[in-house]
């Protein structure tokens, strides 16, 4: 595939200082693991990657209140110790470390970067595979995320001349902190897929949560079951997500690429491999281009399989921005093996795993579309269940799109 002339990766090496502790799943080497492979396999050749500017402090009270960023700031200062209680902040999921106001600012940075050089018309597709940060809420820290870079940069969009965006999140959390920066807003259509909230923290994304009074209809949430493999989650997303953003009709779409719905990732239940988060990434980007004339904002977001899945799902996620995109059969080069096996294994967060062979590892990415009949008595019981849950998400949310849930064709 020819390379896309009109992409940019952001990237901001401050953002490596996202590292709440020595032992805690979200480490940066993910990053530079990943953008190593990426150079390693070609995909980053004659890419110069773009360093953003120093973020405006105030562009962070566009999902932020003041008092959280001070806690934050406060906090990372490591000059006073201050009441945490309320902030999210200090406790097992995300401790306090030197610098976070800053190494989180610089991921919002990066993502606000891409934006505006989509809204500038610079560049049509941008990618920030440090951001993601999906959990972090108005007033508190969570799930890892201090800042909602994908937040910040929607509301920088709506004030710059955009009024229908569609973000949606693959991570296998709900994407509950862009959800409820948005809730009442109708000109952002959140869609989250994700494994089932009654297994899997934060325990939101029913499909009963359909927005607020005024934007009911663009909160559309698709719970899968534990386990679900490929096919099956391909299944519920193209149950779904293609027709509603045909009816939205966005003018640009983010994209949130958490990789943590590997069947190895330790931190989740579903059973997806690198082809099916391939698979997923190239759908989305082909609706950018079916809808927003290619408009396409790339975060990253969880993955904590550091080695095995993270560097290859977001070099799959780099190689599709830049329209360069990688053969899972290719070869992993030695030269990437032998910077991983220089590592030190136990100063690393999270699982590294074995170090993979090949760029893919031959996941079945086909799927059987959904229909109504297809949840019937002679269906296996994975696909009966799947399709139990994908029919729950059409019926919540398709009528309010003037969609008709029973019809396949929507
Ligand atoms: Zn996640």
């Amino acid at each position: 595939m020819p390379r896309f002339p009109d992409s940019q990766v952001v990237w901001d090496p401050s953002v490596l200082d996202y590292r709440f502790s020595q032992h805690h799943p979200m480490d940066p080497v993910r990053l530079k693991l990943t953008l190593e492979l990426a150079r390693s396999v070609g995909v980053l050749d004659g890419v110069e990657l773009t360093v953003p500017g120093r973020l405006d402090p105030l562009e962070l009270a566009r999902a932020h209140t003041d008092d959280y960023q001070a806690a934050v700031r406060v906090a990372g200062s490591g000059r006073a110790r201050i009441d945490l209680t309320g902030y999210g902040l200090g406790n097992d999921d995300n401790p306090v470390f030197l610098h976070m106001h800053e190494a989180a600012a610089s991921i919002v940075g990066s993502t606000l970067s891409g934006a505006r050089a989509i809204a500038s018309g610079t560049t049509t597709r941008a990618v920030n595979i440090a951001g993601g940060m999906h959990h972090a809420m108005r007033s508190h820290a969570s799930g890892f995320c201090i800042y909602n870079d994908a937040a910040i940069a929607i509301s920088w969009l709506l004030d710059n001349g955009f009024d229908r965006i569609a973000y949606v999140d693959i991570d296998a959390h709900h994407g509950d902190g862009v959800q409820a920066a948005f809730w009442n807003d109708p000109r952002v259509m959140t869609v989250s897929l994700h494994e089932d909230p009654q297994h899997l923290w934060p325990n939101t994304g029913y499909p009963t949560e359909l927005g607020g009074p005024e934007a009911r209809g663009t909160a559309i949430n698709v719970p899968v079951p534990a386990f679900c493999p490929d096919g099956l989650w391909l299944r519920a997303f193209h149950a779904v997500v293609p027709s509603v953003l045909r009816e939205f009709r966005p003018q640009l779409i983010v994209s949130q690429c958490g990789c943590d719905s590997h069947a190895s990732d330790p931190l989740t239940d579903l059973s997806l491999t690198v082809d099916g988060q391939r698979a997923a990434i190239l759908a989305m980007r082909d609706l950018a281009d079916e809808l927003c004339d290619g408009r396409w904002l790339a975060v990253g977001g969880g993955g904590y399989q550091l080695v095995s899945v993270v560097p290859r799902a977001w070099t799959h996620l780099l190689a599709a921005v830049i329209g360069t995109d990688v053969d899972p059969a290719t070869p992993i080069p030695d030269s990437w093996k032998d910077l991983v096996a220089e590592l030190p294994a136990d100063r690393l967060g999270g699982v590294p795993g074995p170090v993979p062979e090949t760029m893919g590892e031959g996941g079945d990415v086909a799927f059987t579309p959904w229909e109504p009949a297809s949840h019937d008595a002679t269906s296996p019981p994975a696909d009966a269940a799947a399709d139990r849950f994908i029919a729950r998400a059409r019926s919540a949310v398709f009528p309010l799109h003037g969609l008709d849930p029973e019809d396949p064709r929507d």
